[in-house]
């Protein structure tokens, strides 16, 4: 994917430096301004591809866009109005705060929230018209918010059944219902789902995703015992959604594969039928030759068995680049070359090899992660032991976003309601 406006062409014309000389920097490269120093270049197009392509393969069941964290680090507002044109029927966002921040882009969609602590303004979220997840003690505060608004509150009730972490206990769980009854009854809410979360959906060869979809079941049952009758009964995440089309049930939440990447190890985006819908390139800031033991970055993790050339990289820590990365893949001028050394807060060192010249490589384009054969959001996450959820997500503001696709100006447009 070279997406336009984000890529530095260079044209013929730098003086070479004969061989390259340590002395003297005779390095005229072509400094023509083009091309973005830094970008996380977001392709809408993608992200409506995989709502498509996942939409298609859970119908009739619904999809959910998991937009927290700014989408992943992609940009919550232009995400949202591209997978809601792709035909997702829901947003979801962790956090009111969230969900109120794609209100105020003029977005009408439903949306659900479901992470609250004391301080979460339900009056604001039941004004914006917010959907709440439910897991015990906020059922009080969100039926004494929609009394004082004289309103009802669109409720989810969330089972733990085995993740541990939000959500009802089982041993709660009838009393829960039996409460959100009542006030359902009253007017106060309206218990629209009952949801749950999977905790190993990831490794298919595990038995615990089974026993939660039984443990999920048994409290639907519970649930219609106490007379409630919602319309979304969900659980499935990116990883859940594949493996197990059991769980697909009348509503998926769509997060990673959203983003167009893949949760099951060994197993790739492209082989999913996914477009990773980022890609990370800035233009490479300096190159020198170096002599063999030249050391690299802090600690001088790393010296250069014979004489090299080094190219900096403009993006590091701040910018959400992994500090114990080592060894991973960078496309420069048509070749993919390594990091070296630490990962520092501003920049990082490729080695590019004894035969290049750096004349050829200053000011160039070098690609982090992208897709089409340039390195993957995985060779990253391999080289920082992590996932790929991860490394796209720290993304930090510092680097900025840019929005290609047929509807990207409207999309990634401030004005409320454009897009929308
Ligand atoms: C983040 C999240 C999701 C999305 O998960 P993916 O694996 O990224 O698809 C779904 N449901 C809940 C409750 C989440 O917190």
């Amino acid at each position: 994917m070279n997406p336009p406006g984000a890529v530095a062409h260079r044209t013929a014309g730098g003086v070479r430096g004969g061989g390259g000389s340590r002395v003297v920097p005779v390095h005229h490269p072509d400094l023509t301004p083009g091309g973005a120093e830094r970008v996380a270049t977001i392709d809408l197009d993608a992200i409506e591809h995989n709502v498509r392509t996942i939409a298609a393969l859970v119908a009739p069941a619904r999809v959910m866009a998991v937009v927290k964290a700014d989408a992943y680090g992609h940009g919550a507002v232009p995400v949202a109005r591209a997978a809601l044109r792709a035909g997702a029927a829901f947003l979801g966002a962790v956090h009111v705060s969230e969900a109120l921040a794609l209100r105020a882009a003029g977005i009408q969609a439903p949306i659900l929230s479901w992470l609250h602590t004391s301080s979460t303004d339900f009056p604001a979220a039941l004004a914006a018209g917010v959907e709440l997840g439910v897991s015990g003690w906020e059922l009080e505060p969100i039926a004494a918010a929609a009394k004082a608004a004289g309103t009802q509150a669109r409720i989810h009730l969330k089972i733990d059944t085995g993740l541990g972490r939000n959500g009802c206990p089982a041993d709660l769980w009838p009393a829960l219902t039996e409460h959100a009854a009542r006030l359902e009854a009253e007017g106060l809410v309206r218990v629209v789902g009952l949801f749950s979360h999977f905790s190993v959906a990831d490794e298919p060869q595990r038995p615990e995703t089974a026993q939660q979809l039984e443990a999920f079941e048994a409290a639907l049952a519970i649930a219609e015992a106490a007379g409630l009758s919602p319309e979304l009964r969900h659980i499935a995440n990116t990883p859940g959604l594949l493996t197990r089309p059991d769980a697909r049930y009348d509503m998926v939440r769509l997060g990673l594969g959203l983003y167009g990447l893949s949760p099951l190890e060994g197993v790739t985006s492209e082989e999913l039928g996914l477009r990773p819908a980022m890609r990370l390139s800035c233009l490479v800031a300096a190159a020198k030759r170096v002599p063999a033991g030249q050391g690299v970055s802090y600690g001088l993790r790393w010296r250069s068995e014979e004489p090299t050339t080094l190219g900096l990289i403009p993006l590091g820590y701040a910018d959400g680049i992994p500090r114990i990365a080592e060894d991973a893949p960078v496309l420069v001028g048509g070749r993919i070359v390594r990091s070296v050394g630490r990962v520092a807060m501003d920049q990082f060192v490729v080695d590019l090899g004894p035969d290049a010249d750096p004349a050829d490589v200053v000011a160039t384009e070098a690609v982090l992660f992208g897709a089409d054969g340039e390195p993957a959001v995985e060779d990253w996450a391999a080289a920082a032991s992590t996932l790929n959820y991860e490394i796209v997500t720290r993304i930090s503001p510092r680097v900025p976003r840019a929005y290609v696709g047929a509807h990207a100006e409207a999309d990634a447009s401030q004005t409320p309601g454009a897009g929308a």
